[in-house]
């Protein structure tokens, strides 16, 4: 008994001696299989992409909780600095500290001008 089928590769109709053949050649066989293997491929390095983005997010999550002020704790936007604003600032308004935070204040690109505003908006608050 033969059933006639179409190839799931060529598109040809054949037939095969078991209804469940959907290929009609070996070649068709052949080109089946790369197919497959490409779509595993494809399907593989996107698992392994999306399992590196979930390790960097992890990483990043580590990382940023790292960094806290030294002063009060809060955490820091930004990795590279040590102290927030509102603790230079206060620092700023201290004698002792005011050269100190003063230094730390430029080299974040503030000038005077600038720290006096950002202490007025916060005695404003
Ligand atoms: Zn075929
Ligand atoms: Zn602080």
């Amino acid at each position: 008994m033969k059933f006639k089928k179409t190839c799931i590769v060529c598109g040809k109709s054949f037939l095969a001696a078991n209804p469940l053949y959907c290929l009609c050649s070996n070649d068709c066989r052949a080109k089946r299989k790369t197919v497959y293997k490409k779509r595993y491929e494809k399907t593989h390095a996107e698992a392994r992409r999306e399992q590196r983005r979930k390790r960097n997010e992890k990483y990043r999550e580590q990382h940023k909780n790292k960094y806290h002020c030294k002063t009060c704790g809060t955490v820091l936007p930004n990795g590279c600095q040590k102290y927030c604003l509102d603790c230079l600032l206060r620092a700023y308004q201290s004698e002792e500290l005011r050269p100190w935070a003063k230094d730390v204040l430029h080299s974040r690109g503030y000038d005077e001008t600038m720290i006096d505003s950002e202490i007025a908006e916060r005695e404003s608050r």
